[in-house]
Order: C-alpha cells, then structure tokens, then sequence
C-alpha cells in the first residue's frame, strides 16, 4: 500500500487527483439527488468516492483506488462483503423469485431463528428497516399501555421517523429535523444518558409514559458508552414504574452475541428492534418481543380487529429474497466465531491506534467495545492513560460528536487517500477483516495524522 503524504500539496489535492472520477460522478449526482448523495453520512466535502465492487473487507472505487471497510454497509455486513454462503443463499432465491406477494416458507424459518437466537422474542413481525421496527415497537407500546409518551436517551439514535426524532445530535433539546409537529415532539422525553436518577425523576412527574427505549451499549453503538451496570438498573427502575422497556438492537443485534447485547449483558427487554444483520445486508428490519405486547399485532374478532389491532402492512415485510440472505447471514453468527474475530480485530485496532496518538501526542483517543471502535479526536479529559472508557464521564454531546467535528473530512480524506474508508469518527470490524488490515489501517491512519499535522489542522 502506497502511503501519501506531502509537503507541498494539500489533502484536497491530492484527494482531487486521485479521484477524479468520482468528482466527475458527484457533478452528475448532484444535477439528480439534493447534495448529490442518497444517505447523509455519505455526504463529504469536496466529494464522496463512488465505489463499484466490495469483497471481504475490501472495496473499490470508480478510479480504481482499494480501501479497507470499516463502513461494512452501515454495520450490516459482520461477515464481510460477499460472504459466500449468504451470497449463494441470495442467488438461489433469485431463480425462485423476489416476491410472492404471499406468505413463504423461508419467513418461517427466519423468524425461528430470530425467536432461537433473540432472548426476548417470544413473537417476532418483520418490516423492511429499522427505522421501521422502531415506528412499530412505539406504536405497540403505546397501544398495549394506553399511554402516549417515551423516554429517550440523549445521543441515541433509532431512525428518523417523528418519534425518536428528539435529543439526538447536540444541542439535544433541538429536533435533529425540522419538520416534526411540536404535538409529537412533546411525546419524546429525553434523559440524559446513564442518569438513573433523571430518569427516576421523569417516570415520576408523568403517568403517561408507555416506554423506555434505548441503544442498549450506548449512543451510536459506541460513542457514548452505557455505563456497566446500568442496563440491570434501567430493567429495575422501568418494571418498578411500569413502563416498558425497548432495546433498540438495530446494530447491537447479532453483533455483541448472536442473541444481541441482551444476551450479552442478561438483561431482557419487553421489546427489540433488529435489522442490519438480521437480513444478511439486505433491506430487512423486525420487532420481536413478549408475546401479549406483540398481540396487538393479531387479527380476533371483528371488534378487536377494528379498534384494537394494530394494522400493519408494508411491500418488502419479509421479501423471500432477503429472508434467504438473512437465514444464511443468522445461521453463521449462531455460533459466535465471527463476532468473536471481529471483536478480536476492533480490539487490537484500538490498542494500536492509541498508541499512535501517543506518539504523536495529539489530543485525541480511541475507545470502544465488541467490533466498534469510535475516534475521539479533541479529548481534553486528563485521565488517560488509565481510563475506563466504559465509566467514562466526559460530556456526552461532546463524545457523540466524536470531539471537534471541525477534524472529521480531513480525517476521511487522508484515510481515504490511505486505503482506508471510515467514517469521520466510527469503524466497525468484520469477521472478513485480518490482521493484515489492522496493519495498513494503523499505517493508514499515521500517515493521515502526520498529513494533518503538515497542515496545521492539528497541533
Ligand atoms: N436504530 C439504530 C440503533 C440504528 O443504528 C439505526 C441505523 N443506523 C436505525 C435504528 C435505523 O435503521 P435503518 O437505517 O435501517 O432505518
């Protein structure tokens, strides 16, 4: 792998010269999507690259350039790119059709193996993302309760539907959009993350609260860790107030144990949103869970069926095609082996890339946990080097914008320019990559810094 680095061209430079085809992608892209791309975390300043094939844990773009992946399709793909048995799962299906319109024998077996691996699904219903599982799992709590509000924790994401919209980005009492009626924004109450007793203080002020939904290790995966000790608290204080309890396992789900961080940490909610990797890098989502919440979703008597049911529709529930994919993907990671390599993987790149911090005496760091591993780049805490990022107790709108957000594209740019393609703050691992790849990403990622430094982005 060629490191770049330069003292007399600029990462825009050279980020321009070696992509020019992707720029010339992007012109086109923006004449047809607003900002020219189609997801917001794709968005990079001058441009995004365009990449036309992946495998394992590597992919390639439209001027040829090779990355490392810490992308891994937006946390779907623990198994890597193109994963055989999933990918022959897929094409199988193909020659036996996409879409029956009509209910299959692979939807069972999927929905088995979810009930197999998931502690708390008694009953599982599929929809077609997570944001999707996360609309459903607000709409059966608040029908089997009665009761109209939630409590979210600041930094936490569960989609962009109307009901999880609050408290997500800094400065959480702003909606993360505009275009959400205030009527439905005062059914979201936020609680600071790891706040017992806030949340205490809330379940106590109002008797018309239906649940508590959280990312069970933390805001955004990793970057605001959820404090040991706190899921059992949390299980304690909503059975205590009688609310509910939903985790959110959209990325958790398949990824920290093949039963999710519920089983991990033993702690079972009353409901779980899954999607990711439930569906083999598919579109697939579902919210599994106790089976007399999730009998809402029944069909009864006429009476119940017209004003109790909760009606539920949707093209792709269960496509036969990502059903395939998705039994596939599952019956892997039943066994543990590949969330165990991937856990291996993170953990060792983030050893490594500590220590290149240390040498270059920047103030930055980088922590994590399972296959997550999140770069804090302006960390003005003094405790390392014997911090416990799992106790940590640095301001959380800080942590989940992963310090100076200012850092974030050059860092993309010089990693990127390095063959490594991450996010401006977040990598996750697959049991695809190797320690081959922790290597060129931690050379990768010394030579974006010394780059930075050239520059006087940072000091
Ligand atoms: N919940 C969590 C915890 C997520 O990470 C995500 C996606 N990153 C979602 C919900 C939304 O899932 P989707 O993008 O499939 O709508």
């Amino acid at each position: 792998m060629e490191i770049r680095t330069d003292t007399a061209r600029s990462l825009v430079d050279m980020y321009c010269s070696a992509n020019s085809t992707s720029q010339e992608l992007y012109a086109q892209a923006c004449q047809v999507f607003p900002s020219g791309i189609t997801h917001d975390n794709r968005f990079l300043s001058p441009f995004p690259i365009y990449i036309e094939r992946a495998s394992g844990s590597k992919k390639w773009d439209a001027d040829g350039n090779q990355y490392i992946d810490y992308w891994v399709g937006h946390g779907s793909l623990l198994l890597g790119h193109g994963r055989a048995e999933v990918i022959e799962a897929a094409r199988a299906q193909l020659d036996r059709g996409t879409h029956y319109g009509a209910c299959h024998r692979l939807e069972i077996e999927w929905g088995e193996l979810v009930k197999e691996l998931v502690p708390s699904a008694e009953k599982v219903k599929f929809v077609s993302s997570g944001t999707e599982a996360t609309l459903m799992a607000l709409r059966l709590v608040r029908t089997f309760t009665g009761k109209n509000k939630i409590v979210k924790f600041e930094g936490h994401f569960h989609g962009w539907h109307d009901g999880v919209i609050a408290g997500v980005k800094p400065p959480f009492d702003i909606p993360s959009s505009p275009g959400v009626p205030q009527a439905m924004l005062d059914t979201t109450l936020l609680c600071p993350p790891n706040d017992a007793e806030s949340l205490r203080k809330i379940l106590e002020q109002d008797d018309d609260i239906a649940a508590v939904i959280i990312e069970p290790t933390g805001g955004s995966f990793v970057a605001v860790p959820t404090r040991d000790g706190f899921l059992k608290q949390l299980k304690e204080i909503t059975q205590q107030y009688g609310v509910l309890l939903i985790f959110d396992e959209v990325i958790t789900g398949f990824r920290c144990a093949p039963g999710g961080a519920q089983e991990y940490y033993n702690v079972t909610p009353d409901l779980t949103t899954l999607a990711k990797i439930l569906a083999g890098g598919f579109p697939g989502g579902a919210v599994a869970g106790r089976a007399d919440i999730m009998e809402y979703l029944e069909f009864k008597d006429s009476e119940w069926n017209r004003y109790k049911k909760i009606y539920h529709p949707g093209t792709f529930n269960a496509n036969p095609f990502s059903a395939s994919a998705g039994i596939a993907a599952l019956k892997i990671v039943s066994s543990g082996e590949d969330i165990k390599k991937a856990n291996e993987l993170a953990q060792k790149l983030r050893e490594e890339l500590n220590l290149v911090i240390d040498k270059h005496s920047i103030n930055w760091c980088v922590y994590g946990r399972f296959s997550g591993f999140w770069i804090f780049k302006g960390n003005e805490c003094d405790k390392k080097p014997s911090c416990d990022f799992q106790m940590c107790e640095y301001d959380h709108a800080l942590l989940k914008v992963g310090g100076d957000p200012a850092l974030g594209a050059s860092f993309r740019l010089g990693m990127l320019l390095n063959g490594v393609d991450i996010s401006p703050s977040i990598g996750m691992t697959s049991s695809a990559h190797s320690m081959e790849d922790v290597d060129k990403t931690v050379a990768a990622f010394d030579a974006t810094i010394v780059q930075m430094k050239k520059e006087k982005i940072i000091k």
